[in-house]
């Protein structure tokens, strides 16, 4: 792009730009309105014992078909839901049915099954979240003694504003939810922030999973990632498995825990059914614990 003068400013313009600002307004334009459309929905990708498959719980994640744009990837829409404050209305609808699916999935006998929910930290942060998630936890009935609902919340997101969320999730942490740190090893959290927070469990970034047979830097990450949760005493889970090799490498690390494509991909309810189906008498036998 060239430059002109405005003003006595220096404005630089990149035709791209004029591009990118024109479909960050008209997704923007298109989201409000998206749910009362029905543009939206949730699928599910389950998580597994790495050694057995066995099912223990079911990642919710949120699907955007738009009917000028078609599918809309949660990378590309997130940020202006965030950004404009509608991740708040998207997000309660997410956690109401996410919630409502575990029920229903535990009432159809798989009793130990857990649910996580991705979370903004702008939802994490808006006053009165703590309520909501009280209100929709008494409206579904979850047993704060065996509750099925874990929130995820991004490690960078985390180390923005450590004091005000430790203190959000230690109100979460009281109903009796669990919190598991997203993309672990991409947000550079200290050891002492780590301590401080209230988290139950690492995840740790598919990136780092998906370079572990390729590059022995990746599998020194990942291996001091399995000490630190160990010396922690946080769960561990593997995200975006997609290899037998990536599988093996990880419980040979100490990891027992993952989700990945070599599983299952995330998928609407009804496809998902047939996955807990064979899994189903595995997590009868209360052999799944919680991770
Ligand atoms: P995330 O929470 O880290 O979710 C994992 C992402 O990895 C998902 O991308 C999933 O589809 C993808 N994935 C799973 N297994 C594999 C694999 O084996 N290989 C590869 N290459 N990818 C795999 P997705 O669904 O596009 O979501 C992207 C991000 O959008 C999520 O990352 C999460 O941060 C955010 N997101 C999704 N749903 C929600 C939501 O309801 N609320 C909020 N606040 N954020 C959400
Ligand atoms: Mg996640
Ligand atoms: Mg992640
Ligand atoms: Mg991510």
């Amino acid at each position: 792009g060239g430059a002109a003068s405005h003003a006595g400013r220096c404005v630089f313009y990149a035709p791209e730009m004029d591009e990118q600002v024109r479909e960050y307004q008209m997704l923007d334009n298109e989201l409000h309105g998206a749910l009362e459309r029905g543009e939206m929905a949730l699928h599910f990708q389950p998580i597994v014992h790495l050694d057995s498959g066995e099912v223990i719980g079911m990642e919710a994640l949120l699907r955007w078909h738009n009917r000028r744009f078609g599918p809309v990837a949660p990378d590309r829409f997130i940020p202006i839901a965030e950004h404009s404050g509608l991740i708040r209305t998207l997000g309660d609808w997410v956690l109401d049915t996410a919630c409502a699916q575990v029920v229903r999935w535990r009432e159809r006998g798989w009793r130990k099954l857990a649910m996580s929910v991705n979370l903004s930290v702008r939802q994490l942060l808006a006053p009165g979240f703590d309520e909501r998630v009280r209100e929709i936890v008494m409206t579904h009935r979850l047993d704060p003694d065996d509750m099925p609902l874990v929130l995820e919340v991004t490690e960078t997101a985390v180390i923005e504003d450590m004091e005000a969320v430790s203190a959000a999730l230690d109100r979460l942490k009281r109903l009796g939810i669990a919190v598991h740190l997203d993309d672990f090893g991409t947000g550079y959290a200290s050891l002492s922030y780590l301590q401080q927070l209230p988290v139950d469990a690492l995840k740790i970034d598919k990136s780092f999973v998906q370079s572990l047979e390729s590059d022995p830097v990746a599998e020194n990450l990942v291996r001091s990632v399995i000490v630190l949760a160990q010396g922690l005493e946080l769960a561990l889970v593997a995200e975006g498995v997609e290899t037998p090799g990536q599988r093996d490498k990880l419980m040979e690390l100490g990891c027992d825990v993952g989700q990945g494509y070599l599983f299952a991909r995330p998928q609407p309810v009804d496809a998902v059914d047939h996955v807990l189906a064979d899994s189903l008498s595995s997590v009868q036998s209360g052999r799944a614990e919680r991770y």
